[in-house]
């Protein structure tokens, strides 16, 4: 028994942990910037004031992981951001298709205490730094549920606390509001009608009971819903996301009246559940109760940190190349009126660019406190160009980039400014692509990986000669087309199925962006029209009658007339996708951007892929085929489409595809690396919105890698992740390497990215 005599007064239990790299604030950019640092060797203590990971995705607030692939509905092809937040998205997907919120929560926990590197601190508010000279020397927060102060000691802070809360303590340069159009010539720059902030949101979830179920609103609840101007868009099933301009708080102080802004939307949840409930208007929720309201609201915007570049919107809309870049996006700029929920005016303002677009390392770090690296929302960025970077993959990517920089400079004794010098930047890049980051133009130099040096081979190649007209008949009323990754030279005929009851004119086109990969499909490179006779299932070939510069991907678009159809094939194959001129709703509902006079943004189509169970490739005949599935691509340093296909396809008549790696003299090996097609251009929305697969069809299911003398050294099953790495405890010398691969998750071709051996 402990008996304790009065005191003057007691301190709180004091304890104290040393590391490489402290991160604060465990939402995705925090777990993924930590879970990138500690891979990368360092030691990394992760502090977390909630008592699950992720912040706005955590089961606490709710919201769906969004990022470049922007729910498939821009010009953005194979987009999704890659390296720890897809295996995290891919993982989700296979253990959660449906969703579940609580799901994901766990799986963040595990995936962070997986690493052997990483100390998690969760219910641990961080109030406090100590400071040492301009940098910081330790970070002291407070644990409610262990009664204990916790003090962190590193050379390298991350703050990922969406706030940024140690950058405002260590007295590093921030911005709160928006920039005046002036400041960085952005033609989005709100006025003072439309407000400086975007403001924090409160969902809920509802369920139905099997039975009716009345509900009594709280006193605070709000009584008139007309003060919602747009109530009639309320439904009764909708929840989540769905509420997502229940916003408030974009005239307030976001970060100082957060309680404030909560009991608001409270007032606001409470009354339309009321509302739908008690209105008469929706006898469908009778039986509908309330299951789940937030109790911490999600914050969209507060501090953005000044770094020694600011990220502005001609860095989006132009997809400035930079020499520095370790991350991209390519959200929408996305702008919200600052009254929210109680505004006239549309919930969001949407401008897409036309492509993703780099992100800096110099807006990753603090100008003034120079062991401070930033991630997530409050990157180095101004107010129009964070209404882009501020969704939740592009912040998780961020904080990638951020901790690969950190696992540098700790174990090159640096700071984050002292990577900008061109070798430590292109090792940091090169560490970024070998571990899956996406990094728009890069590609990875790795002289060390033994596959560079090889010959490769394969038991066969897909050539793309045809793609069978086994599917179903798209119309053609919507302009469709086919992306396809075109050589150098002259371009082929292709050969579609037109359905054309009444006859007519069809238009084609080849079509393209203004660079090798840039998908939206503005620039018209050749046009052919032709007269289709009356018949169903008509052949028609195209001759274009052009040559490539160079190659690329372009687009074979077929405008129709009413009543026409295309016919279709269900075969899938890395690096192809159809398209359609169409607007997806959650994006546009026109199906083209209309820039406004003056606003620096461009206009342009959307051709958007349908997503799957449908979305099927157009069936056509190449002649002279596609030759762009060469078992060499899995050593070209790219591991997705880009400006051509960066994989291996086998043929589909092959019944064992094997790809083949061989040397003259033996290599000893340690590692060995295999990248499969987890299709990057599949959003993979966290929560509430299903999925139709647990794994990607362009995914080989199961596969074996023997060395050349037929030895087993690793088979996997069950394959849903980009990556799979073989590491053998003891190194095997060998001339050679065999992956067999076996049934994909779908009825697709087998592919593989890249193999690459250490
Ligand atoms: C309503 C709403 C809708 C949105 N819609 C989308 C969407 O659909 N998809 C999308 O991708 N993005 C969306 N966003 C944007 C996105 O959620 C945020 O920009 C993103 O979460 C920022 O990521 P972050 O890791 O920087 O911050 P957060 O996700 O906020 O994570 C920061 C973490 O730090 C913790 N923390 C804070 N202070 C401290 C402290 N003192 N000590 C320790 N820990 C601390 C917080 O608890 C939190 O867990 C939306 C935002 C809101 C609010």
């Amino acid at each position: 028994m402990h008996i304790a005599p009065p005191a003057p007064s007691r301190s709180l239990r004091h304890q104290v942990l040393n590391a490489d790299l402290t991160v604060v604030g465990g939402g995705l950019a925090g777990v993924c910037a930590a879970i990138t640092a500690a891979r990368a060797g360092s030691r990394v203590v992760l502090v977390q004031d909630r008592p699950v990971l992720g912040g706005n995705a955590s089961s606490e607030v709710r919201l769906w992981v969004l990022g470049a692939t922007s729910h498939l509905g821009n010009n953005n092809r194979w987009s999704r951001e890659g390296g720890v937040i897809d295996e995290l998205l891919v993982e989700n997907l296979w253990r959660n298709p449906e969703g579940n919120p609580l799901l994901f929560d766990v799986l963040l926990l595990e995936k962070v205490r997986a690493e052997p590197n990483l100390t998690l601190l969760l219910n641990t508010a961080i109030n406090e730094v100590v400071k040492d000279g301009d940098a910081i020397a330790a970070v002291r927060g407070f644990n409610p549920q262990d009664s204990t102060v916790y003090e962190v000691r590193a050379p390298l802070v991350c703050d990922a606390s969406g706030d940024g809360v140690v950058g405002f303590l260590a007295g590093a340069a921030f911005r709160m509001g928006a920039e005046a159009r002036e400041e960085f010539h952005e033609g989005l720059a709100p006025d003072a009608a439309y407000g400086e902030l975007l403001g924090h949101t409160i969902y809920f979830y509802s369920k139905d009971a099997g039975r009716p179920i009345t509900y009594l609103p709280p006193a605070f609840a709000l009584q008139d819903i007309t003060a919602i101007p747009r109530w009639r868009n309320i439904k009764a099933g909708d929840m989540g996301c769905r509420f997502w301009w229940f916003e408030y708080g974009g005239r307030h102080d976001t970060v100082h009246d957060t309680e404030a802004i909560k009991w608001e939307l409270w007032k606001v949840v409470y009354g339309v559940w009321d509302h739908i409930k008690n209105s008469g208007r929706f006898p469908e929720a009778a039986n509908l109760t309330l299951e789940w309201v937030g109790t911490i609201p999600g914050k969209r915007e507060s501090r953005r940190f000044e770094g020694p570049v600011i990220l502005t919107q001609r860095h989006v809309v132009e997809a400035t190349r930079w020499e520095d870049t370790v991350a991209f996006g390519g959200w929408s700029l996305d702008l919200h009126p600052a009254d929210g929920v109680y505004s006239e005016r549309p919930g969001c303002n949407q401008y897409h660019p036309r492509r993703p677009y780099g992100i800096p390392l110099r807006c990753l770090f603090s100008r003034n406190v120079p062991n401070l690296l930033l991630a997530g929302r409050i990157i180095s960025v101004s107010h129009v160009a964070f209404s882009s970077t501020r969704v939740m993959a592009t912040c998780a990517h961020v904080g990638q980039a951020a901790g690969m920089a950190a696992a540098h400079c700790a174990r090159l004794g640096l700071r984050p400014a002292d990577l900008l010098a061109p070798a430590r930047l292109r090792a940091l890049q090169d560490d970024l692509l070998r571990t899956g980051q996406h990094l728009p133009q890069q590609v990875l130099r790795d002289p060390a990986d033994a596959v560079a040096s090889a010959r490769i081979t394969a038991s066969s190649t897909f050539v793309l000669d045809s793609l069978p007209a086994d599917g179903g008949r798209e119309p053609l009323e919507t302009p469709r087309g086919q992306w396809l990754p075109l050589a150098a030279g002259p371009v082929p005929r292709f050969t579609l199925r037109v359905d054309a009851p009444q006859g007519g004119p069809v238009q084609f086109e080849l079509r393209g962006g203004r660079t090798a990969d840039d998908f939206t499909p503005s620039e018209v490179l050749a046009r052919v029209e032709r007269i289709l006779p009356t018949g169903l299932d008509q052949a028609v070939e195209v001759d274009f009658g052009l040559s490539l510069p160079e190659r690329r991907y372009a687009l074979l678009a077929l405008h129709g007339q009413a009543g026409m159809a295309v016919a279709t094939s269900t075969l899938r194959v890395t690096g192809l996708v159809a398209v359609a001129r169409k607007g997806e709703k959650a994006v546009s509902s026109t199906g083209a951007q209309v820039a406004p006079a003056g606003s620096g943004v461009e206009s342009f189509e959307f051709w958007t892929p349908t997503r799957r169970p449908a979305g099927h490739n157009l069936a056509l005949t190449i002649t002279p085929p596609l030759a762009a599935f060469a078992p060499a691509n899995i050593a070209d340093g790219v591991d997705r489409p880009t400006d051509t296909v960066h994989a291996w396809v086998a043929d589909p008549a092959d019944p064992t595809p094997t790809l083949r790696v061989d040397w003259d003299t033996p290599r000893t090996l340690r590692t060995i690396d295999l990248w499969f097609d987890p299709d990057f251009d599949h959003p993979l929305e966290s929560v509430l919105m299903g999925h139709p697969e647990r794994a990607m069809p362009f995914m080989v299911a199961s596969w074996q890698l023997v060395d050349a003398q037929g030895t087993l050294l690793a088979e996997g099953r069950d394959q849903h992740q980009a990556r799979a790495t073989v590491t053998l405890t003891t190194p095997i010398t060998t001339t050679g390497l065999r992956l067999r691969c076996g049934a994909n998750h779908g009825r697709a071709l087998a592919a593989v990215f890249a193999l690459r051996a250490h």
